[in-house]
């Protein structure tokens, strides 16, 4: 038998640890809300202050699913606490930073943005580096162009 086109989904959604703090299941350290988004501090912070702004929207996973809608509401409450978590933080930068899907990092599927405070020598490198060989930055800007111009 077929399994239910929506099998995974729900199970997903039952385990999903940010719909069930927006559904309000469990606790948060929550720091906003608003009608399409919810931000609260993340349980194992980089540096205390380390904020996830997520979607109340709980049928999506990421970036790849979240609605424009949704993604710019995400967006607009990113905006609206990075200054206040710099300040109260006393940061000297912030990181702004989205794993999509698991082999990126992402352990949650519940479309999220981590809000991160950084300080001068707190010891994290950026990632690692590499170059283009020649020819190589124009045939990959013209595949993602072909992508585009056919979505
Ligand atoms: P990601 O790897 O991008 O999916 O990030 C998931 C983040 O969620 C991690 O940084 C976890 O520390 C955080 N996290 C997991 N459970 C909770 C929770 N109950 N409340 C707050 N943050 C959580």
């Amino acid at each position: 038998m077929q399994p239910h086109p929506f099998a995974n989904r729900t199970v997903r959604m039952n385990n999903c640890i940010f719909c069930k703090i927006v559904r309000g299941e469990i606790p948060a350290a929550k720091i906003y809300e608003d009608e399409t988004t919810l931000a609260f501090l993340d349980i194992q912070p980089v540096h205390p202050g380390h904020t996830l702004v997520v979607s109340k929207n709980t049928a999506t996973k990421n970036i790849f699913d979240i609605s424009p809608e949704d993604w710019l509401a995400v967006s607009r409450t990113v905006r609206k606490l990075a200054g206040a978590i710099e300040k109260a933080t006393a940061a000297d930068g912030i990181n702004i930073l989205m794993n999509n899907r698991a082999h990126a990092g992402q352990v949650i599927e519940h479309p999220h943005v981590h809000i991160i405070p950084r300080f001068a020598n707190d010891g994290f490198e950026h990632w690692r580096k590499s170059t283009y060989q020649d020819g190589e930055a124009q045939a990959m800007q013209e595949k993602i162009r072909a992508l585009l111009a056919n979505a």
